[in-house]
């Protein structure tokens, strides 16, 4: 049997982008993604950061605008603005990014298995053996190492002696065409989406993607949502189906063992706050090209992925925490709090820390100050007497 120095299972942009990074040094490899079209079916509301583009080099082609603003509405219905002078983030289509990253993979020598879903994981001496049904056959393949990039599929972690992460968002989505669409728009409050937001995010020619996430019931939410007086009179045609996903919003709590690792969704590398799970996902790529190709040059792969999980958990591990801590005591926010939290970022001191220590994709230093604020210290305390319950 061949065997491959790495095979990716998941053709997302986390999978595909590891796969690129391998070949390019020199690796031989291949990615398997259950789907026949690479980038569908989408899920994902397609808003990343400035940073992203920056630091990786990212399919340019599937930017459709940028984000320079976001108003927010609050559950009483004011809304606020928030503004900056450059592009804070890009609006894209990801199924045209996750396409950009295979065009790039497969120009790279990556053989990409589309119709190919991975149905069993076994862990060797030598290498890995996985088995996939492609086009209603069962073969097996042999690789050095595997990278386990399945999104929200966490049907090997048990397996492999991984737990899956432990907190979801319930997410729902839809595209709707209609008028007065030009600025990201967030929603808070319990009505719209509890423990949570709703969103709308313009893309072009009248379009938007409307969403909700919540701990349960999204689906239910983004109806009532798309009944509310912000976008009934506003929406004229909802396209296609509402689609549901979770997002991850806690990391696993061990990402690697001898020849396998956990990247991206699958293992939770995602913004807690938001939910945004690209960039911080691509971060983590990184990490993994560099201790996969250590491990392959030197043919050593005892404990050497450790490696990895120290380099991630260094880049956004912080991040995570700072996010989990906040994300609970938002949750447990009156309304009346949440509209005392944007009264105060609506104050020119709220202003200078929003636009001094906010950035898009790094929220802590933000958050750290929010958290100093003695109106939520109510939410704070409700958040420590439900942990400490929660302990008994
Ligand atoms: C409604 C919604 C909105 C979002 N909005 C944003 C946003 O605006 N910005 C942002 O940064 N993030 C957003 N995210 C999160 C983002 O989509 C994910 O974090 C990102 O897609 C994770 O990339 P990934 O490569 O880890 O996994 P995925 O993109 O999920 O890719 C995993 C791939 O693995 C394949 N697969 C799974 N199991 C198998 C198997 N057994 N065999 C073969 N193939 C398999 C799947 O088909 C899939 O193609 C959003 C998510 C949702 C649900």
């Amino acid at each position: 049997m061949k065997l491959y120095d790495f095979i990716v299972i998941g053709g997302g942009p986390t999978g595909l982008y590891t796969a690129w990074q391998l070949a390019r040094r020199g690796f031989e490899g291949l990615v398997v993604e259950e789907h026949p079209i690479i980038g569908v079916p989408r899920y994902c509301s397609g808003v990343v950061g400035r940073e992203a583009f920056e630091r990786f080099s990212l399919p340019r082609e599937s930017i459709q605008r940028e984000m320079e603003s976001v108003v927010i509405c609050s559950p009483s219905g004011r809304r606020l603005r928030i503004a900056r002078e450059d592009t804070g983030a890009y609006i894209i289509d990801r199924s045209l990014f996750d396409q950009g990253l295979y065009t790039r993979a497969s120009e790279e020598g990556v053989k990409v298995r589309i119709s190919s879903r991975c149905k069993d994981i076994r862990v060797g001496t030598r290498g890995v053996e996985i088995t996939l049904e492609s086009f209603g056959k069962r073969m097996d393949l042999m690789s050095r190492v595997v990278v386990i990039a399945t999104g929200v599929n966490y049907a090997f972690h048990r397996k492999l002696g991984f737990r899956p992460p432990g907190m979801f968002l319930d997410t729902c989505q839809v595209d709707v065409e209609g008028v007065g669409f030009q600025e990201v728009e967030v929603y808070l409050g319990r009505m719209v989406a509890p423990n949570s937001f709703a969103w709308v995010v313009p893309v072009t020619g009248g379009v938007a993607r409307v969403g909700v996430s919540t701990y349960r019931d999204s689906n239910l939410y983004l109806r009532r949502f798309l009944s509310s007086p912000a976008l009934r009179e506003r929406v004229l045609k909802v396209k296609g189906r509402m689609k549901r996903k979770p997002i991850p919003i806690s990391p696993v709590e061990r990402s690697y063992r001898d020849r396998v690792i956990l990247l991206g969704d699958a293992a939770g590398q995602v913004k807690v706050t938001t939910g945004g799970g690209v960039f911080y996902g691509l971060l983590c790529a990184e990490a993994a090209v560099d201790v996969l190709s250590e491990a392959l040059r030197t043919d050593r792969f005892n404990g050497t992925f450790r490696a990895y999980e120290r380099l991630w958990r260094e880049r956004i591990g912080r991040e995570l925490r700072i996010g989990a801590i906040f994300r609970k005591i938002f949750s447990c926010l009156e309304d009346e709090e949440i509209e005392r939290l944007i009264d105060f970022v609506s104050t020119a001191e709220g202003h200078h820390l929003v636009s001094t220590k906010g950035s898009f994709d790094w929220h802590g230093r933000l958050l750290l100050e929010f958290l100093k604020v003695p109106f939520l210290w109510k939410g704070a305390y409700r958040a420590l007497k439900g942990y400490l319950k929660d302990l008994r």
